[in-house]
């Protein structure tokens, strides 16, 4: 692994484990498994999915000055803190929804509003809102180390 991205795992690791245990590692997007609390978190987010997230989540917090990266990180612990909500009725809907979403034959914008996905998202903003200072600070000395890897790198979409 690229010792940038290395770092950059690890800090995001120690700011996450101040909230609970959790595993972090680098991959291609941003994902979990809510019942192992192992987040995979990406530099590489693609574009589109990014921008739809953003659009969701700028409807329903005032906060718009922390980075998608760090919504992203987040919106992942909010999965692992209320993966225990969800019954297995409304996992199954969620399942069957995304796929159909996958598939085409349902609008992408629903995404987010899919109970697992909306109440992951509220877990976030609250955890945002209650914990701003400590958030923003996170989220730059993040930045700092994105624009390092993308500069060295060359990533950006
Ligand atoms: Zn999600």
């Amino acid at each position: 692994m690229l010792r940038e991205l290395n770092i950059l795992a690890c800090f995001c690791s120690d700011f996450i484990n101040e909230i609970d245990d959790f595993e972090v590692e680098m991959g291609t997007d941003f994902s979990c498994f809510p019942t192992t609390n192992e987040i995979q978190i990406t530099v590489v987010a693609s574009a589109v999915s990014v921008k739809e997230f953003r659009e969701n989540l700028f409807l329903r917090t005032s906060v718009h000055n922390i980075s998608e990266f760090t919504w992203s990180l987040l919106h992942e612990v909010g999965h692992c803190k209320t993966w225990h909500y969800m019954n297995t009725r409304t996992i199954n809907h969620c399942k069957n929804i995304k796929r159909k979403i996958e598939r085409g034959s349902l609008p992408r914008t629903m995404y987010y509003d899919l109970t697992d996905e909306k109440i992951a998202t509220d877990w976030a903003i609250k955890f945002v809102e209650n914990n701003l200072a400590l958030v923003k600070t996170f989220d730059s000395q993040a930045l700092k180390l994105l624009d390092e890897i993308y500069s060295k790198y060359d990533l950006e979409d």
